[in-house]
């Protein structure tokens, strides 16, 4: 087995050799703590988690570090405008997203470093990119001058014009070139501020992710993850400024997940949204327009609707390169293709009397499920089946395909319970049950990989939503009917009754909607 994974930077997949034998070094763009998560942010989480848990089943020991993004305009203006510090509105964003990731089952992150808190190392590789000629101050302000490194743009492949339309255009007239990007900020009256060798000020967009990569994972990271749209300029730049201070390759494979797109085709941005302006505000229509009828756009929204568990099969189900076509409707449909992995379970539960969930499975390779409990033409197939599953990860690292593989596995479990008639007929013998349990354990083990099946599903979430949701399509369809027969007392009544309840509904052209306060 040779796991291979597609590198951007050299646009093919490659062997994956890491720096140092059995260790991987993994660092992943974090979030810009300014407003909650929407889905979209929970793609790059979910997907190299399920990297970091695939790679630590092939026996490699992974560091994985995501960042804090916690001082950046859109976080001092949005504080400004809701009348809070940076801080406040910085601490409270942090925890919505480390809520939202462990709600979403991604609890592999190693650390969780603060740019606030990483000045100093930004500092030293600015100075030392401004000593040794690769940036040079402007009236208070610091730039890295793109020309001076002859291999900018091989991350993106673009050329010097594309590069300029990627550029923002503040300042560039008072820029060597339109594509010099900033290291330092001069800070304004009342903005977060830091003394440095230029004046007061705070770090540019992309320094600060080279430079806490670098401190916590060594000068050559093995991964270096993060969604399409940070490709450029931020990974770009990211890459130039940390390969000019250390003279080191700075990633050896640059793995970018596909955005979320919804409806027209608008990206719900992957990574921390801090550059894309045009993308971010985009998204944040678009998760509007997702939520539609029931209204929302947050993580924790979306959770009012669909099971976590749920979400996250549905975004594992397309290969992580891919685009995400998210809608209620595909996230609705993966949720009774779940139904029959919960009815196995209940069925493996009637059988043993043993719940999945305290079934202790392997999460290495080397200790995988032992399965000479099982019959030979029954073993054979799960054996296929667990190295099917292997070989799909092993190819850049295709979700999609291990998710098909589970649904082989549940079938051909549900067929050893069907053939010897284990649910509902006489109690079966020991070797049965030692048979199912080790393929359940097996299923436990790689459904484990990709993070699902990990913990009883909570019912008051997906259960109950969904009958409320029926109920409420019964209210609202009443209340309608009251009113086009001018009994509005009857629709104030239902309107009351609902608001004492905490459930608010909304009148729209052709439509009424609702939703819980
Ligand atoms: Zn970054």
């Amino acid at each position: 087995m040779t796991l291979r994974v597609y590198n951007t930077l050299s646009r093919q997949k490659e062997d994956f050799q890491t720096v140092e034998p059995g260790k991987v070094g993994m660092y992943l763009c974090g979030p810009t703590v300014y407003k909650p998560s929407h889905i979209g942010h929970m793609v790059g989480p979910v997907i190299f988690d399920t990297v970091k848990r695939y790679l630590t089943y092939r026996g490699y020991d992974v560091t994985w570090i995501v960042n804090i993004t916690d001082v950046d305009d859109k976080l001092i203006n949005r504080a400004n405008e809701s009348g809070t510090t940076v801080e406040a509105l910085a601490r409270e964003m942090t925890q919505d997203y480390f809520d939202n990731l462990k709600t979403m089952g991604v609890d592999t992150i190693d650390r969780f470093p603060y740019a606030t808190e990483h000045i100093d190392e930004m500092l030293a590789m600015i100075s030392k990119l401004v000593g040794d000629g690769f940036a040079y101050p402007l009236d208070g302000d610091v730039y890295f001058e793109v020309s001076k490194d002859d291999d900018y743009g091989k991350l993106s492949g673009r050329n010097t014009d594309e590069m300029q339309a990627g550029t923002r255009v503040e300042a560039s007239d008072r820029k060597r070139n339109p594509a010099d990007f900033a290291l330092w900020k001069k800070s304004k009256a009342g903005e977060p501020a830091w003394d440095s060798p230029w004046g007061r000020g705070r770090p540019g967009w992309h320094i600060e992710c080279s430079a806490m990569s670098m401190k916590y994972l060594g000068e050559t990271l093995d991964i270096h993850g993060g969604g399409l749209d940070l490709m450029f300029p931020h990974h770009e730049n990211e890459l130039a400024q940390a390969e000019c201070c250390s003279g080191k390759p700075f990633a050896r494979y640059w793995l970018h997940n596909g955005l979320m797109q919804a409806g027209s085709g608008s990206k719900l941005g992957g990574g921390h949204d801090r550059h894309g302006d045009v993308i971010d505000e985009q998204a944040a229509q678009e998760a509007n327009k997702l939520a539609g009828s029931k209204g929302a756009a947050s993580v924790k929204e979306l959770f009012e609707r669909h099971q976590p568990e749920t979400v996250r099969f549905f975004l594992l189900a397309t290969h992580y390169r891919s685009p995400i076509d998210f809608s209620d409707e595909r996230i609705d449909e993966t949720d009774k293709s779940l139904e029959g992995f919960y009815r196995l379970f209940e069925s493996f539960e009637r059988i043993t009397g043993d719940s999945i969930y305290g079934l202790s499975a392997s999460t290495t390779h080397d200790a995988s499920t032992d399965l000479s409990a099982c019959p030979e033409e029954f073993r054979k197939e799960l054996e296929f089946q667990r190295s099917r599953f292997t070989e799909q990860m092993d190819d850049d690292f295709n979700t999609g395909g291990a998710v098909g593989t589970l649904f082989d596995l549940r079938r051909t479990i549900n067929g050893f319970i069907g053939d010897r008639k284990l649910d509902g007929g006489d109690a079966p013998s020991g070797e049965n049950i030692a048979a199912l349990r080790a393929s359940v354990t097996l299923l436990k083990e790689l459904a484990g990989l990709l993070g699902v099946f990990r913990e009883p599903i909570q019912q008051a979430g997906g259960g109950d939503d969904q009958f409320a949701g029926q109920l409420m399509d019964l209210i609202i369809d009443i209340r309608g009917f009251a009113r086009k027969n001018k009994s509005f007392e009857v629709a104030d009544r239902i309107r009351e009754g609902l608001t004492a309840v905490n459930v608010v509904l909304e009148d729209r052209p052709g439509e009424t909607v609702w939703r819980r306060n």
